[in-house]
């Protein structure tokens, strides 16, 4: 017993916030966060110049890229950030749109928390309406001809038609679906679209937008170890190493008495014979190229040298794998161990050319590659960040179509579809569910209202006939929503604005769940002393 004694369990410098106040507070931070954002939605989106912390500045209108660099305190606002990352890592699109969704749902929920209700009515209702939400776009999804190349770039098109490199849409719309369909790779039913490892963008300074091209293979930023190596070779047999070409030294200090010359030379000795066994083994398969992860020894570029192979060292890990799946090679551990079956053959040129003042080699003309480098070129790194970032939007946009062939259409008609579809719904349930679906589906108008108003349209007019349009008949104008451009109502058929079902239930579900999980929130403790 502590006899009457207070008895302090959280530090003096723990700061503590709990019951409603902690659940306002969370909804403030969020809907803080989604204000950030807001203005970059859609066509007519801005740009935000952010300085990061390095002091460097970002200028970009991506959601992800933007929240990425902004300092925070609040936990809350914290955890809305991340979901604009996750949502990146899924699907690669739609994060500016699932950060302001979810401030708005959340939002949605204030008077009623300020009334007093349980959060966990709130919570229920709201996962009940995303159920029936992800249904009706279900309902709402068309099919794409994959065999269709002109409607695929549309699809991609209408996708960076918001971003900064729009000026360029046919040229990115073409590298990406070239660069995704590259590595497509299907195994039966099975499809694989990795465009993190195998299709990798290499961004260099100078030259012209128009420059941009899809290599049909892999480029390095690497030179040859020898001056003297071949640079240009036709149809090259290349090796590809994980192991160091020269002496092992041991892994931690040693030292070697020695008491005759005799010795040191037996020491030298052995390690030319080590290295020239090394070669060897490699020289019997007689390639053109032989690229390691590790070192090469001078003896072993010596050696390479005589026998007219090009030699490349310190290749990182991650352009080792896309030579090998694009030259249909085997990166081989131990030089012992080569089998015909590791050399790759389907590389048609190799070459090292300079760009500006680096040295990049090209291994290109690969038959069925499956790998592929995309070459950026720009006026400067600012411009190529954004290039890169927007065309990575695209990548992912036509990765999803073809991973998942299904669209509604965009430009906040789908959500107003499914705003529709979840009034009338809430007509036929009773109590506090019945509020939630309206709040789902209030929430969900944020989509147009936001291209609306970043458009300078009159928001409100706009909205009630966007309302009527689809309450008149809900089959039929479904796929009308704002187009981003003129600020006028539009019919997205016409428009070509569509978005991919994955990437719409992706955000619909992250958007509210996270909500869900921010109201479930009572307690915050933070230990740190106040820095905020
Ligand atoms: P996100 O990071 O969420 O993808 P964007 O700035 O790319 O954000 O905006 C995407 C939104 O803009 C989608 O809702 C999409 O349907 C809409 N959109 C894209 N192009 C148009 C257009 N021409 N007219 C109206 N809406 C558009």
């Amino acid at each position: 017993m502590s006899g009457g004694l207070p008895v302090v369990v959280l530090n003096a410098n723990t700061k503590r916030e709990h019951g409603r106040k902690a659940q306002l507070g969370n909804i403030a931070a969020g809907k803080a966060v989604s204000d950030v954002v807001r203005t970059c939605l859609g066509p007519r989106a801005m740009l935000k110049m952010v300085l990061d912390a390095m002091g460097g500045i970002v200028l970009t209108n991506d959601g992800n890229a933007i929240l990425r660099e902004i300092d925070v305190n609040h936990p809350a606002a914290k955890s809305m950030i991340e979901l604009s990352r996750a949502q990146d890592e899924n699907v690669g699109d739609g994060t500016t749109s699932v950060i302001i969704l979810a401030g708005e749902v959340l939002s949605m929920a204030e008077s009623w928390i300020e009334k007093g209700t349980h959060p966990r009515l709130i919570i229920g209702g709201y996962t009940k309406a995303l159920e029936d939400a992800l249904q009706t776009i279900d309902k709402l999804a068309v099919r794409v001809d994959l065999n269709n190349r002109s409607e695929l770039l549309k699809i991609v098109q209408s996708s960076i038609g918001t971003k900064f490199i729009s000026r360029w849409s046919d040229l990115m719309c073409n590298l990406a679906l070239d660069a995704v369909l590259a590595v497509t790779i299907q195994d039966g039913d099975r499809k694989e679209i990795d465009i993190k490892r195998y299709a990798k963008v290499e961004k260099v300074p100078g030259g012209d937008i128009t420059d941009c091209k899809v290599i049909s293979g892999v480029m390095i930023n690497k030179d040859v170890t020898h001056a003297q190596m071949r640079r240009r070779i036709n149809n090259p047999r290349i090796v590809l190493l994980d192991c160091p070409l020269e002496y092992k030294k041991a892994e931690s200090q040693f030292s070697i008495e020695l008491s005759s010359e005799e010795h040191w030379t037996q020491i030298l000795k052995t390690e030319e014979e080590y290295v020239s066994r090394l070669c060897q083994d490699i020289i019997k398969f007689k390639p053109d190229i032989v690229i390691t992860e590790k070192g090469v020894s001078d003896l072993a570029q010596h050696h390479f040298l005589k026998n007219n192979i090009t030699a490349f060292r310190r290749a990182r890990k991650t352009d080792n794998n896309r030579i090998a799946r694009a030259c249909g090679a085997t990166i081989v551990n131990r030089t012992d161990e080569i089998k015909e079956s590791d050399v790759g053959t389907n590389c048609g040129l190799f070459e090292v050319r300079k760009i500006g003042d680096e040295f990049f080699a090209f291994f290109e003309e690969c038959k069925e590659p499956k790998a592929c480098t995309v070459l950026l070129r720009g006026a400067n790194k600012d411009v190529l960040n954004e290039t890169e970032r927007n065309l990575m939007d695209a990548m992912n946009v036509a990765r999803n179509v073809l991973l998942d062939a299904r669209l509604v259409p965009g430009g906040g008609a789908v959500e107003m579809a499914v705003s529709q579809a979840l009034m009338v719904k809430s007509n036929s349930i009773q109590g506090v569910q019945q509020w939630t679906y309206r709040a789902i589906a209030n929430a969900l108008e944020v989509i147009p209202r936001t291209l609306a108003e970043n458009c300078g349209a009159k928001v409100i007019r706009i909205l009630t006939e966007l309302r009527a349009k689809h309450a008149s008949d809900p089959e039929k104008n479904s796929s009308w929503g704002i187009d981003g451009e003129r600020g006028v109502l539009a019919d997205m058929k016409d428009l070509g604005v569509w978005e991919t079902v994955a990437v719409k239930t992706q955000t619909l579900k992250t958007a509210i769940e996270a909500a869900c999980l921010l109201l479930r929130v009572d307690d915050i403790v933070s230990g740190l002393s106040q820095k905020g």
